[in-house]
């Protein structure tokens, strides 16, 4: 029993965590779970902690910590509150692989602490890499830890890249399914609200990147990504827009040819294989039916509409703290309009007024990074007022 891979999930209480718990809870075999962390939903997290037995849990909202402490007082459960414990253990040395499931910047120093405290990272949380990219991929190669991306774009990379060796990129592509607005023009996306936009087609996830997913930043979000974890510069990154979200993306080799991953659109899929990695263990997830007619279809992204999208390709070509400021203005932006404070259409307007506004740099420090997300929140948050 002792071969156990012991996973911390951080964000366990959202839809990658707790698909990463039905994963694990299918596979008791091969994983254990050691830390759970939340950042309010304490029912949620106590409901785990009593059916998972891990060591440690956190709490991030404080005011909370009495209830969780209570209700695992029969237990050997250790618990722990506010945003400072999350980087306290992740620290720790009991476990083996990190779930970075926590969503937005929030995620940023707990992972940056796996990797400093030497451990692999399974990461779902894309904004880390947008913000500080460089300066996590250089920690990951001095301390050898392995990130392993969750994200399905990157999975399917990740998948297509293994027994590739040092063979030359051409270009990656990133499939989009397009979300639920595909086809739609300014003049409909004007009215748009909330709750339309909570209706993705083909995957069900947290409110912020399913936002992102109708607006096209995650495509964006995700090129960044792309150009961390593969090393590629930003002219080798493609997205073509496929609605069926069969095909996770594809890499195409210098003598032309292209390389896919397929298969049902299921987060579990990519979640089992990077905490699995390097082996593939059997699942009993659904399987795409040939024998069902299907078409798979391709067109290019409409560019002048999800201006989102057009703004992260500008932040990946401009590097520095560009993306950065791209991330925390989106992420204000994305709360204010999920608080019907905004319409659809502000959201990139917020965006593209803040990478205007705030001061670029060229070769950010880690607090410069820190300092970049804060004014680009306090000006875009200011945006909001008006
Ligand atoms: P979610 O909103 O469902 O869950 C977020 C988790 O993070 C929750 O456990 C929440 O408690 C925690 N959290 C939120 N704010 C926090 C804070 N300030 N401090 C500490 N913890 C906090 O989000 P999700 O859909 O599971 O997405 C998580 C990450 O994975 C995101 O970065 C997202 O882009 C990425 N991702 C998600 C999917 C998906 O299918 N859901 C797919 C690919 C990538
Ligand atoms: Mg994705």
């Amino acid at each position: 029993m002792n071969d156990l891979k012991r996973i911390a999930i951080f964000g366990s209480t959202g839809s990658i965590g707790t698909q990463a718990l039905e994963v694990i809870a299918a596979n008791s075999n091969k994983f254990s779970v050691e830390i759970l962390t939340a950042h309010t939903n304490d029912d949620l997290l106590i409901q785990q902690a009593l059916a998972f037995n891990p060591n440690v849990v956190v709490i991030v909202d404080e005011s909370k910590y009495t209830r969780v402490k209570d209700a695992l007082q029969h237990t050997n459960v250790k618990v722990f509150a506010g945003e400072k414990a999350l980087e306290e253990t992740a620290a720790m040395d009991c476990y083996d692989l990190m779930l970075a499931g926590i969503v937005g910047y929030a995620g940023l120093k707990p992972t940056l602490c796996a990797i400093e405290n030497g451990k692999p990272v399974a990461l779902a949380n894309k904004e880390t890499l947008v913000v500080a990219g460089d300066i996590i991929m250089q920690r990951a190669i001095e301390m050898r830890v392995p990130i392993i991306p969750v994200d399905s774009e990157h999975s399917a990379i990740f998948q297509c890249l293994v027994g590739e060796g040092r063979n030359k990129i051409e270009q990656v592509i990133l499939t989009a399914s397009g979300g639920p607005f595909l086809g739609k023009k300014p003049n409909f996306l004007v009215n748009v609200k909330r709750d339309h936009a909570l209706q993705h087609p083909n995957w069900s996830m947290g409110a912020k990147i399913t936002v992102d997913s109708a607006t096209l930043m995650n495509k964006g979000l995700e090129m960044i990504e792309a150009k961390w974890l593969f090393n590629l510069p930003a002219h080798k990154i493609k997205v073509v827009v496929h609605p069926q979200s069969i095909i996770h993306s594809m890499v195409q080799f210098e003598d032309g040819s292209i390389k896919a991953q397929m298969g049902l659109p299921d987060m579990k899929l990519p979640i089992q294989y990077a905490l699995a990695f390097p082996q593939r263990i059997p699942s009993d997830f659904p399987r795409y039916d040939f024998k069902k007619p299907s078409t798979l279809t391709f067109e290019e992204p409409d560019l002048k509409t999800f201006r989102n999208l057009s703004l992260a390709i500008e932040a990946l070509h401009k590097g520095g703290n560009m993306p950065c400021l791209l991330n925390a203005s989106n992420e204000i932006a994305v709360y204010a309009f999920l608080r019907n404070r905004i319409g659809f259409l502000d959201i990139s307007e917020m965006v593209e007024r803040t990478m205007q506004k705030i001061k670029f740099i060229e070769k950010p420090t880690l607090q410069e990074y820190l300092d970049s997300d804060a004014e680009a929140r306090n000006f875009a948050a200011s945006l909001i007022e008006l």
